[in-house]
């Protein structure tokens, strides 16, 4: 296996065994120097200036969003840059508050990450729509009959996980995509946990919102991005007020910008879109097909291992339907015991409900550990968390 740990400064800084990059992925060399290049040699305020620094900041921002784009196969002003997945679903969730009637209905998946449960069920407090939710199976995948069921022509909403930051199991989202649009809906499709594990193409997807992280994608914290097809986003209404979204404004009144500015408010985090940017150009170099088949092995080789343990049980439990993600319990031994007689072996792991606590209430769970790959992962983290796992578990026998 290719050593991508060399390119990543943490791990000569840390003797550590990093198995959270579904909370967050370590930042390689290239991103830092990206960062510090912005700052010392790029940085004036964008799209406003006349100076060099300012249009060279411009350039590279634009630039971002170039590279963003044809990353998730999408054109350029249909992306806008957000603070987080958690803003860029927000932004569409807050124009649904002001969209959706009594009667209307918005649909979510018990697995979803809170981030894209709890701005539904605030959008239709609001509005005065309804909030509905669809189950899943035990394997962790779509119920798609009590989808086909909860699905209505009321339904405006469809808000899907493509890859669940519980389960590690990807949504069939162009079938539910399809269905949704029978139905009338709009699909908003949350890729915080698919972007940086295999290749994205929204086009493909079909899907009319698509909404990811920069910090979970080796890019810097405080950047997120937001796609939309150019005619939702179109007839979305502006998210914040302020400058750079206007076109003109008089006492009168004020007229928007077009795509993508007229959600883009004050300044934006510009330095943190071309640190992303980096972080793009770093995935796109390794082969996005590549990251995902060395993360499908990695995958295996834990679930073998864990499979062995007594009383283990998994969050999802069609296994092989694990992309990079894996939690469980196991019977006996809290979480949160785990999670730190792991710590002290230098092995970071996550331990909680990940922000997600239907999907465990559905589990009748209150709490798991969360083990999660990233690039930099080898063979050899698995096998010291195994070893890890095994001395922890003994302290409990
Ligand atoms: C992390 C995560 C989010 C939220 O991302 P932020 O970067 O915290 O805004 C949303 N959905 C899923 C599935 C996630 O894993």
């Amino acid at each position: 296996m290719i050593d991508y740990k060399k390119d990543f400064p943490v791990f000569q800084n840390e003797n550590t065994v990093f198995l959270d990059s579904a909370a967050s992925t370590q930042k390689p060399k290239c991103v830092l120097d990206t960062l510090y290049q912005m700052y010392a040699s790029s940085y004036a305020n964008v799209h406003r200036g006349s100076c060099t620094l300012a249009n060279r900041a411009t350039e590279r921002y634009e630039q971002a969003r170039l590279t963003v784009a044809s990353f998730i196969h999408a054109p350029a002003k249909q992306i806008i840059f957000t603070k987080g997945a958690t803003e860029s679903i927000n932004l569409v969730a807050s124009g649904y508050a002001k969209r959706l009637k009594k009667g209307d209905e918005v649909l979510v998946s018990v697995a979803a990450h809170h981030a894209n449960f709890v701005p539904w069920q605030q959008a239709c407090l609001e509005s005065g729509a309804t909030f509905k939710t669809f189950q899943i199976l035990p394997s962790g995948e779509a119920d798609t009959a009590d989808f086909e069921r909860q699905l209505s022509s009321h339904t405006k909403m469809v808000a899907l996980t493509h890859i669940s930051n519980v389960s590690g199991v990807e949504n069939n989202i162009c079938d539910l995509t399809k269905k949704a649009h029978a139905a009338g809906a709009e699909v908003l499709v949350d890729g915080a946990q698919s972007v940086a594990h295999q290749a994205v193409d929204v086009s493909a997807l079909n899907c009319d919102y698509f909404a990811f992280s920069g910090h979970k994608l080796y890019g810097p914290t405080g950047i997120g991005v937001l796609y939309g097809k150019e005619a939702a986003l179109k007839a979305l209404p502006p998210y914040q007020f302020g400058g750079d979204m206007i076109q003109e404004v008089s006492i009168e009144k004020t007229t928007f910008a077009d795509l993508p500015n007229k959600f883009e408010a004050g300044t934006p985090p510009f330095v943190q879109a071309v640190g992303l940017a980096a972080a793009v150009d770093y995935v796109n170099q390794i082969g996005m097909t590549q990251i995902a088949q060395r993360e499908k092995e990695l995958t295996q080789l834990l679930i073998r291992q864990l499979q062995e343990i007594e009383n283990i049980t998994f969050i999802g439990t069609d296994l092989s339907l694990k992309k990079g993600i894996v939690s469980f319990v196991i019977q006996g031994i809290h979480p949160a015991d785990i999670a730190f007689l792991l710590a002290q072996q230098h092995i970071c792991v996550r331990v909680g409900h990940h922000c997600a606590m239907p999907i465990h209430k559905y589990f009748h769970q209150s709490v798991s550990v969360r083990v999660s790959l990233g690039v930099y992962n080898d063979a050899h983290d698995i096998d010291l968390f195994i070893t890890a796992l095994h001395k922890a578990i003994r302290l409990f026998k």
